[in-house]
Parts: C-alpha cells; structure tokens; sequence
C-alpha cells in the first residue's frame, strides 16, 4: 500500500470529532512512468471494460502511452480542445454518455477537466480515475466540484474518485507555471486554517484537529522544497503531488472545503465571477488564489500586532455590497438573507478573545515568509502579477465575504475597531 493510502486510513472511520470519516478513494499512485500501467491498475481496481476518457488536447498529449495503457479495454474518447472553464453543459455531455450504460470515467487532466467527470460520475453513480496531467490544483482527491452554470460559479458536492493516478515523470515535466500554481494554491492552506480555527472560537463551528493536522502537515512538507518547485526533479513534483491530495482528502473527509479554503479563496472566487461577467478567461486558480493568500494575511498579521481591539456591531452598507455585485446580487442576497452568518459573532465574546485569536494567527508562517517562499517556488507575488488593477483588486477584498455562507476573520474586520 501506498504511503498516502496509509495516511488515508489512518484517519479514516470513527474520529473523536464526532464524525466518521469516509471516502471512496480506494488506491493512489503515485510513481515514475506509470501511465503505461494505468489499464492494469483500473482492472486490479475492479473499473468495467468500457471506459470513457475524458481530455482536451494538452492533457492528452502529456499523458502520452496512456492509450497503449488501455489494451483490452474499449476506449471511447471524450477531447476538449482546451477546457480553461468547468461548466454545466460539460456535465451534461458527459452524463448523457454514460447514463444506463456500464461504463467508467477517466478524467486525464487537472481542475477545469476533472470537475466536470466528478459531478456526471456521481450523478449517475459510475467509477471514476483521475490521471492527473499537473500538480497544479489540489483538487484531485477533493469531494466537491467548481462549475460554472449560467455564467455563476459555485461549488457542487459530487464525488471522490475511487482511483487517482500521478505519474512522477509527467508532473515533473509539467509546465513550471502550472507548478508554481500548485504551490501558490498551497500556501493558502495557512489562511484556511486560521479562519477555520478562528470561527470554531467565536462561533463553535465544528473542527477536526486530525483533519486540520493532516492539511498543516501537507503544507509544512510542501514550504521546505519551494527553492525545488521550478525544476523537473520527479521526486519533488511526487511530493507536492502528494501535499496536494493530503488537503483534497482533508476536504472530503469534512465533505466542504473548509480545511482548506478561507478567506483567500473567496476574494480569488469573487474576481473569477466578475471577469467571467465580463467574459474574461481566469488566470490558472493557484497563481489569484496565491496572491489573495498574501494580501489577506498581510492584513491577519496586522490585526495580530494590535495588542487589543474595540468591537460593535456589523453595520454594512448593503446596498453598496449589492451594486458591487451587480447581476450576481440575487445570488450574493439569499446568502445573506434572512439569516446572516455574522449573527452568530457576539462582539463581546470577539473583543475578550482576542488574545487567542493573535495565538492562531501566529500560529502560521507570517505573510513576509510565505512571500518568500512563493518567490522561490516562482509564484505570482503581487496584484500587478496577476494582471489585476489595484482598485478593483481592493474592491474584491472588501466586499467578498458576503459571498459565501462562511465565517472568516475577514469577515469579522466589520466588527472591530
Ligand atoms: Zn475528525
Ligand atoms: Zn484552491
């Protein structure tokens, strides 16, 4: 058994916080050179004859033998050209060809590839295995699926799938921005843990230390080969392969993302939606979500040097949170509407913990730290890097926690003065 299958079991099952914790990954591979295996790694995992493969043009021609792989099987091939947006319509292509039928799904490929192959599996309760083309995302193992519906993007819950294969030789070979990505996705772990940590002080949100654990060690692991992310050096892209699953199985041992996105991957999803209104191809999601990371813990760290803090109150001006969110404010509206997550802070109770709440930030790498691995690790640092105005940047920060049912110290800033 794998080192990753074991780490998985370990933590699988009953767990002290109350909830059994249960996927439906089965095997991880992770090795040089096996995508010439992947056919007999599906039939030692018990996958149907039929397989549908699910590609664009880039992820096939990385995954290159992987047909000859499938000798015996009957392949049909499912090719996008070049998938940069998940959407709806993708699901369902692909759920029409696969409903009624016992066939498998394939996924070759990272994020925009892989979440549609995990909602139309799941929908139609078909085996699924993803060959991961680049360790870019670290939603390989994860349970829930981002699509876009209607020109809206919004999580789905859908499936694990039972079987995740990384080739070593092919990830390593990746492009270098797709790894720096990766890393960039990473690093944001850091803000998902204090925020997570922080709601379950004020707000008594559930919490799992091991689950917690497993994604603090998986980042851990990961600050240390920064200086290494950029070269083609199989043994580091297996690893960061690796760190990438840990927080994807984190995910859907809780079965949401709250282990591993925060406030970060919030403000990157509110840009998304704008410049998808605005019909704006997104950058690869590592490189925003990397320098949302930075700008929001740039502003922990200097909420942490204040030794103590005045608290009232939320008073927003909704109506300007509405005209920022434009055609997306009936949406943004039902999320804060009739009930609020912010009714569940009681400004006395954040006033008096705040000490606690300057531990767990620092409790983290400082945003100075991060930044510097990130530069190793040839990651986009600044907003200029991300080809995003300042002002637009800011006004993303500031309005994006009204766009998500989840509670975050951003969220919180409202409160404190
Ligand atoms: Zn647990
Ligand atoms: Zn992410």
């Amino acid at each position: 058994m794998s080192a990753i299958m074991e780490i998985i079991n370990a933590t699988r099952g009953n767990c002290a916080c109350g909830v059994k914790h249960e996927t439906t990954i089965k095997d991880i591979r992770i090795g040089s050179g096996l995508v010439h295996q992947v056919g007999a790694i599906l039939k030692e995992n018990g996958f149907p004859k039929s397989i549908l493969l699910v590609a664009d043009q880039n992820t096939l021609k990385a995954a290159d033998g992987i047909l000859e792989s499938l000798e015996g099987f009957a392949v049909e091939l499912h090719i996008y050209d070049n998938l940069r947006v998940a959407d709806m319509i993708h699901v369902a292509e692909l759920e029409e060809k696969i409903k009624g039928r016992e066939v498998a799904i394939l996924s070759v490929g990272t994020g925009s590839v892989n979440d549609p192959c995990r909602l139309a599996a799941a929908r139609q309760n078909k085996m699924l295995c993803i060959f991961a083309s680049a360790p870019s995302m670290d939603g390989f193992a994860s349970y829930s699926s981002p699509l876009v519906e209607k020109g809206f993007k919004a999580s789905y819950p859908a499936k694990s799938p039972e079987v995740i294969i990384g080739d070593t030789k092919i990830l390593a070979n990746a492009p270098v921005a797709l790894k720096s990505a990766g890393f960039g996705d990473m690093v944001s772990k850091y803000v998902a843990l204090i925020d997570w940590q922080v709601s379950t002080l004020i707000t008594g949100e559930y919490y799992c230390e091991k689950v917690a654990a497993l994604t603090r060690q998986a980042i851990d692991e990961l600050m240390v080969l920064a200086d290494k992310v950029t070269e083609n050096d199989e043994e580091t892209a297996g690893k960061i392969f690796e760190a990438l699953l840990k927080t994807g199985i984190g995910m859907s041992y809780t079965q949401n993302s709250r282990p591993a996105s925060g406030a970060e991957h919030i403000i990157s999803h509110v840009i998304e939606c704008k410049e998808l209104i605005d019909g704006i191809i997104p950058n690869y999601h590592g490189d925003d979500v990397g320098v949302c990371t930075l700008e929001t813990l740039k502003f922990y760290d200097a909420l942490a040097q204040r030794a103590q803090i005045d608290t009232r109150y939320e008073d927003v001006d909704w109506d300007a949170v509405y005209r920022f969110y434009g055609p997306m404010a009936q949406d943004v509206r039902k999320l804060n509407e009739p009930e609020n997550i912010i009714d569940l802070v009681d400004p006395k109770k954040l006033k008096e913990s705040w000490d606690q709440i300057r531990k767990i930030i620092r409790s983290v790498p400082s945003c100075e730290e991060c930044k510097t691995a990130m530069k190793k690790a040839g990651c986009k640092i600044t907003v200029a890097d991300i080809s995003k105005n300042e002002a637009f940047f800011r006004e993303c920060m500031y309005y994006s926690p009204f766009m998500r049912k989840r509670m975050t110290l951003l969220r919180m800033r409202y409160m404190i003065i």
